[in-house]
């Protein structure tokens, strides 16, 4: 990873490539690598869909090495969902091939003028650019079908369906997995609208002739590898609940613990949440035929991901995660899994996040659009995303554009972007996350629930307001850090609660750059991650008054504990004073 490409879309007579050396941005990878550059190269007041924005694609620290779990490509850019700084980043293939051809980012500038639609082909002799408007409008399935016939097997694919070509802004990037499929995306925050405004359809990445990126100690790297493998294997959440019945093991978990959002916010237990528990769905996909355990790229020793068929077992999609299940399943009152992943295919087809557009639904059928737990007219409306319908456009953009258009008065978003899967009232730290990441409405960016609920890494009272920001502080620096190697960050369970799994971490990057890497190097990183994306929004108008939950998260009290959500502001205004 020596090197940089810019592409400059919007050329004069086409688009022009140019390479760079890593520079300033050296050791650096995933969201510290977008996120530096996007703060650094971005007007923050630009139009994210103009020629201004940038879409950087930037594998991790140790992407396209030997290590376990290195597998993550961060897409950044300035959201067109949120207006704030973005960091999306999704599993497959994408990265460790790109890693190893040799790119530490691939950045998309400018935006070509007319219709015409690009595809980008990275291998060992460079880039080239071509022309294909045989693409356009194709879904990710299709799309990935058509250029498998010409680019083969032995390669990777960078996508976009038709959402990201009409530019919604619930639009995903999607990355294949292993077996080609389209299932792995950057969802949120509308990165999939960026790339189709640059009229990127599609990256292929060929790493033939290359090698894997060797470490500078490669004996202290495969040793602290064999022991950080072995940490993952023997904790509980990544050695045993997430490889049998994958995220999805949280339905149960959050609806026992009245924590589940259901029917739009309105109470913390969904009466249908046992038929969507990962249990379930684990016993449904063995018995049809399709597995249970999958690693979404080579490496996972993880492998919470499935297959998830029909009852003739052919293949629907890929197991729908927890927060898919959620947001198609209790959020909207449906309570059957066959729906569920037929939406969650119909999402990765046309190219959405899964988590806005099934809270769009929710909030659809709250505006009375269709009723709560209507199964076939959720899928009708997903149909209307799909064709671009006037109705599909709006849902298309997302759950806050949805309220407004029909007069929604409880829209369960923060900075625009709609909230996932655990109510912020019964569940007060993860509400902290939600209110302040840098990245709009996001469970990923400091995962409280981790301590609040599953008892990882200590225990806060997840009912109290004590210590859920200095907790959730912790996380945001933790998992800026940990989203910059380009690991998954379900790791962060293991090394949460095991120091020698943590020190393996540790060693592997040490091991890899030759250096001395310490846990407040890791706290260093992360924080000076979250200080460029903060700096950032606050100079595209963010200030803490948008730190903030909805309002009915602190007037409405929710069942079964009948809470409202009550840090008090002042506390999380001190999250980022470090
Ligand atoms: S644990 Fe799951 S999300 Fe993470 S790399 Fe493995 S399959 Fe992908």
């Amino acid at each position: 990873m020596d090197k940089i490409a810019r592409i400059d879309m919007g050329a004069t007579g086409g688009p022009k490539i140019s390479y760079e050396e890593v520079g300033e941005y050296s050791g650096l990878g995933g969201r510290a690598l977008t996120s530096l550059l996007i703060a650094k190269e971005v007007h923050p007041l630009c139009h994210p869909l103009g020629a201004e924005n940038k879409l950087v694609f930037a594998p991790g620290m140790l992407s396209g090495t030997t290590g376990s779990m290195t597998g993550r490509l961060s897409v950044g850019c300035k959201s067109p969902l949120t207006g704030t700084i973005k960091e999306s980043n999704a599993g497959g293939q994408a990265a460790q091939v790109l890693a190893r051809i040799g790119y530490a980012a691939v950045i998309l500038e400018g935006k070509p003028a007319g219709d015409n639609l690009y595809k980008i082909i990275i291998n060992k002799d460079g880039i080239t650019i071509e022309v294909d408007n045989s693409l356009k409008l194709l879904d990710n399935y299709p799309l990935v079908a058509k250029l498998r016939g010409q680019y083969g097997d032995k390669v990777a694919y960078i996508t976009i369906g038709s959402a990201g070509e009409r530019q919604l802004l619930a639009a995903s990037i999607a990355c294949t997995d292993p077996e080609l499929r389209p299932t792995r995306h950057c969802g949120r925050g509308g990165v999939g609208a960026v790339m189709g405004a640059k009229r990127v359809k599609a990256i292929i990445l060929d790493d033939a002739g290359m090698k894997t990126r060797a470490p500078k100690d490669p004996e202290k790297f495969r040793d602290a590898n064999r022991k950080f493998v072995e940490g993952l294997r023997k904790h509980p959440v990544t050695g045993e609940g997430l490889p049998a019945y994958g995220t999805n093991v949280l339905t149960n978990v959050l609806n026992e613990a009245g924590g589940y959002p259901t029917r739009n916010f309105k109470s913390g237990v969904f009466e249908g949440g046992a038929k969507l528990s990962g249990e379930a769905q684990a016993e449904l996909e063995i018995k049809r035929g399709g597995t249970a355990t999958h690693g979404c790229h080579r490496g996972c020793v993880i492998q919470c991901s499935g297959i998830f068929n029909d009852k003739d077992g052919n293949y629907v999609t890929k197991q729908p995660e927890y927060e898919t299940v959620w947001s198609h399943g209790g959020h909207c009152g449906i309570d059957d899994l066959d729906t569920v992943a037929r939406l969650d295919y119909m999402d990765d087809n046309i190219g959405v996040d899964t988590i806005e557009m099934g809270v769009t639904i929710g909030v659809a059928m709250d505006a009375g659009i269709i009723e709560f737990g209507d199964k076939e007219g959720a899928i009708r409306l997903m149909g209307e995303v799909g064709n671009g319908t006037p109705l599909g456009r709006v849902l298309g953009c997302g759950a806050e554009i949805t309220g407004k258009v029909f007069g929604v008065e409880k829209v369960p978003v923060v900075k625009g972007q709609a909230l996932p899967a655990y109510d912020p009232r019964p569940i007060q730290g993860i509400g902290v996350t939600y209110a302040t990441t840098t990245m709009g409405a996001d469970h990923t960016a400091g995962y409280a629930i981790a301590t609040n609920i599953l008892k990882v890494g200590g225990d806060v009272d997840p009912l109290k307001t004590e210590g859920q920001v200095e907790l959730s502080r912790n996380l945001q620096i933790a998992t800026a850090a940990i989203d910059s190697t380009g690991m998954c960050l379900f790791i962060a369970f293991a090394i949460m609660d095991q120091p020698e799994t943590f020190q393996a971490m540790l060693d592997m990057l040490g091991a890899f750059y030759g250096i001395e890497m310490t846990g407040d190097d890791v706290v260093a990183l992360g924080k000076k991650v979250l200080s460029a994306e903060r700096d950032f929004n606050a100079r595209a108008g963010f200030t803490k008054h948008h730190d903030r939950l909805p309002r009915f998260f602190y007037t409405d009290p929710i069942a079964p504990h009948n809470q409202v959500f009550s840090v008090p502001d002042e506390e999380m205004d001190q999250l980022f004073n470090w």
